[in-house]
């Protein structure tokens, strides 16, 4: 079955007029999910990945997958509050409104070679947020990789520049 069939709309989640694109059913399946892992590592064959970043919190799944798959290591990029650690962090707009992101200042050492991966790219705003945060600690992106790519919201716009590659494209 193509993976698509596993990505599931769920109409007016998390508010009235967003179709929201649910990736639990391809979670639960453990062939689709393999099939996905290995279309998001195979993007990244010789690319000499060092870490991966997982960004909060569906970005963790296959982040974590992922760098399991290359034996690099993996970053969590949370929300306020959450790390522990010594963090720096970056605001960026919603629709309405702001949001933060944040990530532990050793997390990643100078020329660092980073794959950042999240769920999906939407707007952009999150993954323009997480570059930054990679470049503020002297990161070298080398690809953004998500499970879907909403085309139509044009999020690549915001991170343009960037290597980015997506295993299902809306
Ligand atoms: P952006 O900042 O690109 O507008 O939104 C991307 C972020 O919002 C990602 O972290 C992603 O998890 C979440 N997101 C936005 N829309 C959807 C959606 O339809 N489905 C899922 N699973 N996540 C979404």
């Amino acid at each position: 079955m193509p993976l698509k069939n596993y990505i599931r709309d769920i109409q007016g989640f998390p508010k009235e007029g967003i179709l929201f694109k649910d990736i639990t059913p391809l979670l639960i399946n453990p062939e689709a999910r393999n099939k996905c892992l290995k279309i998001l590592v195979s993007a990244l064959k010789d690319k000499k990945i060092d870490k991966v970043i997982g960004v909060e919190s569906r970005g963790f799944f296959f982040g974590m997958l992922i760098a399991q798959e290359l034996n690099v290591g993996f970053i969590p990029v949370r929300k306020p509050n959450k790390l522990p650690y010594e963090t720096i962090s970056a605001t960026y707009d919603l629709e309405y409104g702001t949001d933060t992101l944040g990530i532990h200042v050793d997390a990643i050492q100078k020329g660092d070679r980073i794959l950042i991966h999240d769920d999906v790219l939407a707007t952009g705003g999150t993954a323009k947020a997480v570059c930054e945060l990679v470049e503020r600690l002297g990161g070298e992106i080398v690809q953004c990789n998500f499970l879907m790519e909403l085309a139509f919201l044009n999020g690549r716009a915001k991170i343009k520049g960037n290597d980015i590659f997506a295993v299902i494209t809306y």
